[in-house]
């Protein structure tokens, strides 16, 4: 693959929109150091998606790169319906939410969610548009939610609802979702992330859903429920990889807690070693300006610090001014941190003894070990289900990961992974000449010159296909 483009271990998510769906500027994001593309299903068509995931694979083949596809699933996220243009609501005034089909006003409004007159109850908050708009339920009817305008404002089509203090009966995954997921699994994305996770369970039925139509696409969980910061640890250990979803989070909970919330997340996920995005106005202003605010630069770093896996652009590359420059500037800030913070590297998590995978843990972690008594700047390791690039990329060596698989599916997906770069390499050679034929494509690549250590990790004999279970210190010839 084409390692030249950056170095960063800390990787960027680019959510595609409009103003970066077309190949020239999927380019641009690609050469500016992005390494998985979200697509958002709350927006956009089948259409549209299928276009994007053609120019990204058209665009891997060109730039020999490896870049993920990580579906973005609506879950059950409550909208308003249309409402007409330039609608302001009061505060103290009133609005009447309705179920039913009506053009949206400054009194009336409709919802997507037929379910909102069961699930609210009088003096519960119903708040819209990431929070700008506080409701108070005064009572419930039939097909209507009878409200107080707290904070009033600009009352806009399609804009989220939020019920932080209510039971939402509706299904973790809606028929649109199911829609969505077919898609994504008929078009082999790399990710599928769930919205508004609320109980591990849900993580459970759409991994499901996956084997049943025999595919590896691995599951994100976004936390953005209070009910899913409760239950973090099962969540953590049902799914493949967590995404702190702040935007969403930071309304269903006090805003103030979320900075804790997402350092405990991390910290969970970090020991228990899977992958976590930070995710949601990292670079907010950068929608309209040129250069971050301080205080979004410090998030990034403070992020990356806590030790992130990924950091994720939303807005600022799906319909920003400034898709390339957000995208460089997150990587900018990735460097000065990787570079200047020793803290980040070595986090070792012992092995489960219990666990099946003990052996092959145990030797993961002693190569990193090995990497860091040694200096050798490389970990090279091959592998066929990802499970070496998984537990190397937990360790946090300060090593370059590099992953050699013959299994096409790893290539891209492991891209989120923390430090992990990945080669196509489909051999039936012997160990021996496996890693001859390794130290050969990293020296041709610039990553080893005569004289490097670097360590070796496969399973032997390999065509056997087993768990890691081979380490070897080499020196380049
Ligand atoms: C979020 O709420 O932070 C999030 C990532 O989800 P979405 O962009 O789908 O609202």
């Amino acid at each position: 693959m084409n390692n030249k483009i950056l170095f960063n271990k800390t990787k960027v998510i680019a959510t595609i929109g409009p103003a970066s769906n077309a190949k020239p500027m999927l380019k641009k994001l690609i050469l500016a150091g992005a390494d998985v593309f979200r697509l958002n299903f709350s927006h956009g068509t089948h259409q549209d998606h299928e276009k994007v995931i053609a120019l990204i694979r058209e665009l891997n083949k060109e730039l020999d790169t490896n870049i993920a596809i990580l579906q973005d699933l609506q879950g059950p996220k409550i909208r308003l319906n249309m409402v007409e243009d330039g609608c302001i609501i009061k505060d103290g005034g009133k609005l009447i939410i309705t179920t039913e089909d009506v053009p949206g006003n400054a009194s009336k409004v409709g919802t997507t969610y037929k379910a909102l007159p069961n699930d609210v109850k009088k003096g519960e908050t119903i708040l819209v548009d990431d929070g700008k708009i506080e409701l108070l339920v005064e009572s419930v009817k039939a097909n209507e939610v009878h409200t107080k305008v707290i904070h009033g404002g600009a009352l806009k089509s399609k804009k989220g609802i939020n019920l932080p203090y209510s039971n939402v009966s509706a299904p973790s995954l809606t028929p649109k979702d199911i829609k969505d997921l077919e898609f994504g699994i008929a078009h082999d994305v790399d990710w599928i992330a769930l919205s508004f996770v609320r109980d591990p369970l849900d993580i459970v039925d759409l991994k499901m859903r996956i084997e049943a139509a025999n595919k590896d696409i691995r599951v994100v969980a976004k936390i953005e429920k209070p009910e899913a910061v409760k239950k973090i640890d099962a969540i953590i250990d049902a799914t493949d990889a967590i995404m702190v979803a702040r935007g969403d989070l930071g309304v269903e909970i006090e805003m103030e807690d979320v900075p804790m919330i997402q350092k405990q997340i991390i910290a969970r996920c970090n020991t228990m070693a899977k992958p976590v995005i930070v995710a949601t106005q990292m670079l907010e202003s950068m929608i309209e300006n040129a250069r971050p605010t301080r205080a979004e630069t410090n998030d990034v770093a403070n992020s990356v610090i806590d030790g992130a896996d990924a950091v994720m652009l939303s807005a600022e590359t799906a319909a920003g001014k400034f898709p390339v420059l957000a995208v460089e500037s997150m990587n900018k800030i990735i460097t000065s941190v990787e570079a200047n913070y020793e803290s980040i590297y070595y986090k070792y998590n012992a092995p489960n003894p219990e666990s099946p995978d003990f052996y092959p843990s145990s030797l993961v972690q002693s190569s990193v070990r090995l990497s860091h008594d040694t200096g050798a700047h490389v970990i090279a390791g091959m592998t066929w289900s990802g499970f070496t690039a998984w537990k190397l990329s937990a360790h946090r060596p300060k090593a370059n990961i590099f992953i050699f698989t013959g299994n096409k599916k790893l290539l891209s997906m492991i891209s989120l992974l923390w430090g992990v770069r990945a080669f196509y390499f489909d051999s039936n050679a012997s160990t021996d000449e496996t890693i001859e034929k390794v130290e050969q494509i990293l020296k041709k690549e610039g990553h080893l010159v005569s004289g490097d250590a670097y360590i070796t990790m496969a399973s032997m004999p390999i065509k056997k296909k087993y768990r890691t279970n081979m380490l070897k210190i080499n020196v380049a010839g």
